[in-house]
């Protein structure tokens, strides 16, 4: 092997050990690094200028960060030149494309170990006083965290605050039957809310309220930290409160519906959320609401029947 190559890899190693070091865990990696590595070995011969060329970075670290070692010369700093070498990726780590920005690349493992974190984290939180003194419960989500598809409603109603466990009243039971017509169970997918605690409805034995932009502002951070984790490949807001806090957008959902929306780089399909549906039961908004979960189950690669195609059309 070159004394080049030699210095070259000894540099590589420094540098990674020191990314280790500094509590780095995970790296992006490019899909056509990720190719060149799971190539067989080189000759020894081969000349290390033909190797390609894999830019490893932290993957919470933006692509402009130079992360060279220190001790190599500034010019060479962005890019390290890796020897094409088997690598072998345990079957446990998810490695994710530089092109998913400030996402973390987490085993089942960790991913579980940093929502249970986040679950005590939100559990005992007190940010909304109000709302910390009338909740029976935090109603923090349930469902798969590996989920391809989550859903994000707008905040927790009586009967969840009851039960600690979004979309349970009539809503919910109308929610479940639609992930249900898809072919999927509520199991499958990933349920949780703007926010965790039942806006209060101080005086009133009953009803619900919209959240304050207030309490959705205070709240949000601990869906995108959800949405980080798991890390659906796609979203459904359930309403225009889901949309505005994910997006901002305050457009009005039934403009928006049934338009894919982009979150944070995930797709993310606005649709009517179910109580909608409970006020509205003409078919024609029953067969929107089924239309922007056709599109979902579309992106998914879900196979869809001829019998999923046509529901809601006949009384239209
Ligand atoms: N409506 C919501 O938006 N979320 C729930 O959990 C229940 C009803």
């Amino acid at each position: 092997m070159s004394t080049a190559y030699d210095e070259l890899l000894d540099a590589t190693i420094r540098h990674l050990e020191g990314l280790k070091s500094r509590g780095v865990r995970h790296l992006a990696v490019t899909p056509e690094a990720l190719r060149a590595l799971s190539q067989p070995p080189p000759k020894l011969a081969r000349p290390v200028a033909s190797a390609p060329v894999l830019s490893v970075r932290p993957a919470s670290i933006p692509a402009s960060a130079p992360t060279a070692p220190e001790s190599m010369p500034a010019d060479t700093r962005p890019v390290i030149i890796m020897p094409p070498k088997k690598v072998v990726v345990p079957a446990e780590t998810e490695i994710i494309s530089s092109a998913a920005p400030g996402r973390i690349a987490r085993s089942s493992a960790e991913k579980a170990a940093a929502f249970a974190e986040l679950r005590e984290r939100a559990l005992v939180c007190k940010k909304c006083a109000h709302l910390h003194a009338a909740r029976k419960n935090v109603v923090f989500g349930v469902g798969n965290i590996d989920a391809q598809l989550m859903f994000v409603g707008e905040a927790p109603g009586a009967d969840e605050d009851e039960q600690g466990e979004p979309f349970v009243g009539r809503a919910g039971q109308l929610l479940t039957k639609i992930i249900e017509a898809t072919g999927l169970q509520r199991s499958d997918v990933y349920i949780a809310n703007i926010l965790k605690c039942r806006p209060d409805t101080p005086g009133q034995s009953a009803g619900n309220r919209k959240p304050t932009p207030d309490e959705m502002a205070t709240c949000i951070p601990y869906l995108h930290e959800q949405i980080d984790i798991i890390q659906p490949k796609v979203l459904i807001a359930l309403g225009a409160t889901a949309v505005e806090g994910l997006l901002g957008k305050t457009l009005g959902i039934t403009k928006l519906r049934g338009n894919w929306q982009t979150y944070r780089g995930t797709p993310l399909m606005p649709t009517y959320h179910p109580a909608y549906l409970l006020r509205n039961q003409a078919m024609s908004e029953k067969r929107k609401v089924w239309e922007d979960f056709l599109q979902v189950m579309e992106k998914l690669e879900m196979p869809i029947s001829a019998k999923q195609r046509n529901f809601f059309l006949k009384a239209i």
